[in-house]
C-alpha cells in the first residue's frame, strides 16, 4: 500500500493481517512503516486509517532521518549542526545552532560528547528536582532523592520510592526543557503516589495543568531518536 506525504513524495506501507482487535501502525527502527490489521479488515478501511495518521508518520520519519544524520544532533528540542575539531583542549561548545566538539583524538569524540551530555543532563535534572521536590514532599522534608542518569530503551524515567532514587533517561536531553520538567515532576510524584491512580493524576494536573501537551510534545520530539 502506498500513501502520499505532504512534501509530494510517497511511501510504501507494509500491511499484515493478524488476530487482533484494532489496526496498529508503527515505524520500525529501519524507517519502514508497518500496519497490522485484524483479519477481514477491508483495504479501504486500512488506507483510510493510515491516511488519517499521516502527520504522525511524517514526524516519525523526520526523527529517524535526524537520528541517522551524523552531522546533526538534537539537544533540548533544537537541531544543531555538529562538527568535530582536533584540538589540544577537550570539550564541547554550543554556539548558535552549532555544536563543536574539541578533542585531541577526533576518533574519540563520542566519549567527549557523552561526558558533556551526562553533565548537562545531571545539571538540568537536578535543577528541576530542586524546584519541584519541596512542592511534592514538603519544605521540611530533606530526603531529596538520588538522581541517576541512565540510557534506557523504553522509559523516560522511573522511581524507586523505597530507595528514594529516580532514574532519568539520558536521551531525555533531546527533548525541550518543558518536556524534561514534566518527566521529572512525574517521577517525583511517585515518591508519594506509587501508581498512576486518581491521587497521582489530580496532583499532577493541579501542579502542571499543561502536562498532557508536554507529554505529547515529548513523544513527538523524541520518537525513535537516539543521539550520536
Ligand atoms: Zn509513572
Amino acid at each position: 500500500m502506498k500513501i502520499n506525504l505532504s512534501d509530494g513524495s510517497s511511501i510504501q506501507i507494509t500491511v499484515s493481517k493478524k488476530t487482533m482487535k484494532n489496526i496498529r501502525l508503527r515505524v520500525c527502527r529501519d524507517g519502514r512503516v508497518c500496519v497490522s490489521a485484524p483479519y477481514g479488515t477491508a483495504e479501504s478501511r486500512i488506507y483510510e486509517f493510515v491516511n488519517s495518521k499521516k502527520g504522525w508518520i511524517e514526524s516519525h520519519i523526520r526523527n529517524f532521518q535526524k537520528a541517522e544524520n551524523p552531522n546533526t544532533m538534537q539537544f533540548l528540542g533544537s537541531e544543531y549542526a555538529f562538527e568535530v575539531v582536533k584540538d589540544r583542549r577537550t570539550g564541547v561548545a554550543l554556539n548558535g545552532n552549532n555544536i563543536t566538539v574539541f578533542c585531541t583524538d577526533p576518533g574519540k569524540h563520542k566519549e567527549v560528547v557523552e561526558t558533556w551530555w551526562k553533565q548537562q543532563a545531571a545539571e538540568m535534572f537536578s535543577t528541576f528536582v530542586d524546584k519541584w521536590y519541596p512542592l511534592v514532599c514538603g519544605e521540611e522534608d530533606d530526603r531529596k532523592p538520588l538522581v541517576k542518569v541512565r540510557k534506557m530503551q523504553t522509559l523516560w524515567g522511573s522511581c524507586t520510592s523505597s530507595e528514594r532514587t529516580i532514574r532519568l533517561n539520558y536521551y531525555l536531553m533531546c527533548a525541550s526543557a518543558d518536556c524534561i520538567e514534566y518527566v521529572v515532576l512525574h517521577e517525583l510524584i511517585h515518591l508519594i503516589h506509587p501508581n498512576h491512580g486518581p491521587e497521582f493524576r489530580s496532583f499532577l494536573a493541579a501542579n502542571m495543568p499543561d502536562w498532557k501537551e508536554r507529554k505529547a510534545k515529548l513523544e513527538q520530539e523524541c520518537s525513535g531518536l537516539r543521539m550520536a
